[in-house]
C-alpha cells in the first residue's frame, strides 16, 4: 500500500524500511505530525502511520476520508489520542500494535524507581566533576516495601513480577483483576487500600474518562507521606499541577515520569536552545526528586522490531482484506 508515515524520526526510517523489504509497501516519510494542518498532505496515499503524539481527531478523520485515506496504522499501544467514533463515521479502520515489548516498558518503569532512589544519574554527574562526596544520595532498600500497581495488563503484570523479584509486597488494582495473577498468590485490593498502604506507586492503567487525573489532590491525601510515584503509562493519569503540590508539602516523596500531559508540544524534539513556554514541566524540572524521561519506555531494538513487523502486517493483511489488531470503536 502506498503509506504516509508522520512524526518520522531516523529510528522509524531505519526499522521500517529494513522490515518492508518482506512487504513492498511505498513508504513516505514526513518528519511532521499529522494534525489538521498536516493532513493535507495524505492525499494519494491509502495509509496513514501514526506514533503516540499525532492528532487524529474529528476534523482530522474528515479529510483524511476526503483524501482516500483508508486506514490508520498505529505504530504504538495506546489510542487515546484517535476520535474513534468519526473513525467510524468515515469508515476508517484503526490498527495499532498492542503489545510490542511489555518488558521494555516495565523494565524502564524499573529504571526510573530505581535512579530516583538510588540517585545514580546525580552519582555519575559528580563523579565527572571528582566530586567523590556521598552527601545527599542516601536512598532506601527496595526489599520489603510495598507497591501498588495500577493496572495489571500486559506491562503491568511484568513490572508485578519483577518488583515481586526485589522482595517487595504486591498490591494490584485493576477493573479486571487478572485470575492468573492471583493464582500466582498476587493479591488485588481496592484503589483506596492500594493508595493508604503503598509507599511506591506504578502507574499501567490506559488513559481514559475514568483514569484521567487519578492521581489527584484528593487521591495524595489518602496516600503515606513520601510516596514515590512512577508513571510510564500516559500523562493524564496524573494532574501535575496537584503534583507539584504534593511534592512541595513533600507528600509526595519522588515522582518518575516517561509521559506527561502536554508532551506533545515538547517531546521527541531537540529544545534545546528553546525557551520553554510550558511553566508545569519548567517547575517539575526544579524539583531534586523529579525524574523525566522523554517516553521512551518503549525504545529498544526488540520493541522497534516489532512495532515495525506488527504495524506493516497491520497494513498487509487490511489490504487483503483480513482486519488484524482493530481498535474497536
Ligand atoms: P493493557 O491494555 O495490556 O493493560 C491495561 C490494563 O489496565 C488492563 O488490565 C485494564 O483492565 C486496566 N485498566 C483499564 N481501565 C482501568 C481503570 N480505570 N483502573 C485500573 N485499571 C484499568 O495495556 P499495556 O500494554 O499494559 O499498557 C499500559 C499503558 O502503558 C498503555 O495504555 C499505554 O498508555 C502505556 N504505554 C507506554 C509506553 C511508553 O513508552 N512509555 C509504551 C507502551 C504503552
Amino acid at each position: 500500500m502506498n503509506i504516509a508515515v508522520f512524526s518520522t524520526k531516523s529510528y522509524d526510517k531505519e526499522y521500517f524500511s529494513k522490515h518492508n523489504k518482506n512487504y513492498n509497501h511505498t513508504l513516505t516519510y514526513f518528519e511532521a505530525p499529522l494534525d489538521t494542518k498536516t493532513v493535507s498532505l495524505t492525499k494519494e496515499f491509502d495509509a496513514v502511520c501514526v506514533f503516540v503524539n499525532d492528532t487524529i481527531d474529528a476534523k482530522t478523520i474528515a479529510e483524511l476520508a476526503k483524501n482516500g485515506v483508508q486506514i490508520v496504522a498505529l505504530r504504538c499501544a495506546g489510542f487515546n489520542n484517535v476520535d474513534l467514533e468519526a473513525a467510524e463515521k468515515h469508515n476508517i479502520t484503526i490498527v495499532r500494535v498492542p503489545a510490542y515489548s511489555p518488558h521494555a516498558v516495565a523494565e524502564h518503569a524499573i529504571a526510573l524507581l530505581f535512579t530516583l532512589n538510588r540517585k545514580t544519574h546525580k552519582a555519575y554527574n559528580r563523579i565527572r566533576e571528582s566530586n567523590f562526596s556521598l552527601e545527599k544520595l542516601i536512598g532506601f532498600d527496595v526489599y520489603g516495601k510495598t507497591v501498588g500497581i495500577i493496572g495489571t495488563g500486559n506491562i503491568g503484570r511484568i513490572f508485578a513480577e519483577i518488583i515481586k523479584g526485589f522482595g517487595c509486597r504486591v498490591l494490584l488494582y485493576d477493573i479486571y483483576p487478572s485470575e492468573e495473577l492471583q493464582e500466582k498468590g498476587f493479591e488485588y485490593v481496592s484503589l483506596e487500600q492500594l493508595y493508604k498502604e503503598s509507599d511506591i506507586i506504578s502507574l499501567h492503567c490506559p488513559l481514559t474518562e475514568d483514569t484521567k487525573h487519578i492521581i489527584n489532590a484528593e487521591s495524595f491525601r489518602t496516600m503515606k507521606q513520601g510516596v514515590v510515584i512512577i508513571n510510564t503509562s500516559r500523562g493524564g493519569l496524573i494532574n501535575s499541577q496537584d503534583a507539584i503540590e504534593a511534592l512541595k508539602t513533600e507528600k509526595l516523596g519522588a515522582l518518575g515520569i516517561d509521559v506527561y500531559e502536554q508532551e506533545e508540544h515538547l517531546f521527541f524534539k531537540d529544545l534545546s536552545e528553546s525557551i520553554i513556554q510550558d511553566d508545569v514541566i519548567a517547575r517539575l524540572t526544579t524539583f531534586p526528586n523529579v525524574l523525566i524521561t522523554s517516553h521512551q519506555g518503549f525504545f529498544t531494538q526488540e520493541a522497534l522490531t516489532e512495532i515495525a513487523e506488527t504495524t506493516l502486517s497491520n497494513i498487509a493483511n487490511f489490504e487483503k482484506g483480513e482486519i488484524t489488531n482493530q481498535v474497536e470503536f
